[in-house]
């Protein structure tokens, strides 16, 4: 496989492109847009841990693989390129108030199974290790191993790095149409040509699905169903800034949280609503967000607004991602549908895209990834 085309850039067109640049093969990134400017942008950027040997689901193995990569491939391009893309082990507190106390116990379990290292937190603990916490808080637990990345940096080391490696990025093309024969890739086509290649690995995020329905026949495919049901779910996110900064580590409840950055900023998150493609900002969520932080850590009551915005996260049915082959075409390889956890596992994804491209032993059992029939949950009675 010496040519290979990768239809988006965001952080998982580009990881993957710049792990297949990395080993000799010519690279093309087609990006409708700007590279890196949807969900990949928009996210938080907090890394939670995993452990290898403990992990079993897809999400666990997938998470724990990037756990290890993150501090090598930030290295790794703060090398390369000179861009320190923000990677710091901050550790992340999960809190609760009283009455989320089971909730909080269940979540805690589940770290506990996979033997991820966390420390317990009554209600006056939390208050000595972040004395600017609510009172009102009940308990928690703390990952110390819960690393945050800045998006925005590490998209940047990321293009620079595809750069030095040779890859070529097309912006302002979207791909309108895809051309198999004989059930094999054979080209992509934008408005501005078409574009040849051995293979190609489709990573338009929630765009995957109108992307492969370019290719009628592969989308009646009960195989391919799942990639069609990815679908965007909204986050927004609230950015303040304070000075000084009240607190150190991530803070979540739930899945709303506090990302504290080194500069004073705070990102309050977030979201998750169906609204399609829109892509808009809504007074009430962003009210209620604020409210939210200024519940956890009252200091954040007087902290500025600086910006607010959203992304559209690409959920697959199962919420797990869709890695590999795509069933009925060879040479068209996937890698869509991280919803939420994207820019945590976009390090493995490249790994993985690139060893199962190359014939090159998985880091983890490719079937657990694949897309399959049975990655499509079953329609409830009567549907
Ligand atoms: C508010 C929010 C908070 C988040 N927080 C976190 C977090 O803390 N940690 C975490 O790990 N993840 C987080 N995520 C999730 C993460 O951001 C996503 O899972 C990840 O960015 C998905 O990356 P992607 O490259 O698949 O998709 P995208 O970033 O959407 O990139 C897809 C690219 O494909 C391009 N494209 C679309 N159609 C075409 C076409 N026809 N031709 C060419 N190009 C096309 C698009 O323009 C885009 O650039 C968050 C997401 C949101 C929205």
């Amino acid at each position: 496989m010496r040519d290979v085309l990768v239809a988006g850039g965001g952080v998982i067109g580009l990881s993957v492109a710049w792990e297949l640049a990395q080993q000799g093969v010519r690279v093309t990134v087609l990006e409708r847009t700007q590279p890196g400017r949807e969900a990949s942008w928009a996210g938080a950027g907090m890394l939670p841990p995993g452990n290898t040997s403990r992990a079993c689901s897809a999400e666990q193995q997938l998470r724990a693989q990037s756990h290890l990569l993150w501090p090598e491939w930030s290295a790794e391009l703060r090398e390369q390129t000179g861009v320190d893309n923000g990677y710091r082990v901050t550790g992340g507190l999960h809190v609760a108030f009283p009455g989320d106390l089971p909730a909080l116990d269940l979540e805690r379990q589940q770290w506990h199974d996979e033997q991820i290292p966390l420390t317990d937190h009554s209600a006056e603990s939390l208050r000595v290790v972040e004395p600017a916490l609510s009172d009102l808080l009940a308990g928690g637990f703390e990952l110390p191993g819960q690393a945050q990345v800045r998006n925005p940096r590490h998209l940047k080391a990321l293009l620079v790095a595809c750069s030095q490696a040779g890859v070529r990025i097309e912006c302002g093309s979207p791909v309108v149409q895809i051309d198999q024969y004989g059930g094999r890739f054979r080209q992509l086509r934008t408005p501005s040509g078409t574009h040849q290649a051995d293979a190609c690995v489709l990573a338009a995020g929630p765009w995957t699905g109108p992307l492969l329905s370019l290719i009628p026949s592969l989308a009646d495919s009960p195989a391919c169903r799942a990639v069609l049901g990815i679908r965007p779910v909204r986050g927004q996110i609230v950015l303040l800034n304070t000075q000084p900064l009240p607190f150190r580590r991530m803070i979540e409840y739930g899945k709303r949280y506090l990302v504290p950055r080194p500069d004073g900023r705070v990102l309050v998150g977030s979201t998750e609503e169906d609204a399609g493609f829109d892509r808009s900002t809504t007074s009430v969520a962003i009210a209620e967000l604020i409210q939210f932080a200024g519940t956890l850590v009252p200091a954040l009551k007087q902290a500025a607004v600086e910006q607010c915005w959203s992304g559209l996260r690409p959920v697959s049915p199962d919420t797990s991602p869709l890695l590999g082959p795509v069933p009925g075409c060879d040479g068209l390889f996937l890698a869509a549908g991280h919803g939420r956890s994207g820019l945590q596992m976009s390090p493995v994804t490249g790994v993985l895209l690139r060893q199962i491209m190359l014939g090159q032993a998985p880091c983890l059992p490719p079937e657990l990834v694949a897309c399959t029939e049975d990655r499509l949950p079953a329609s409830p009675e009567g549907c």
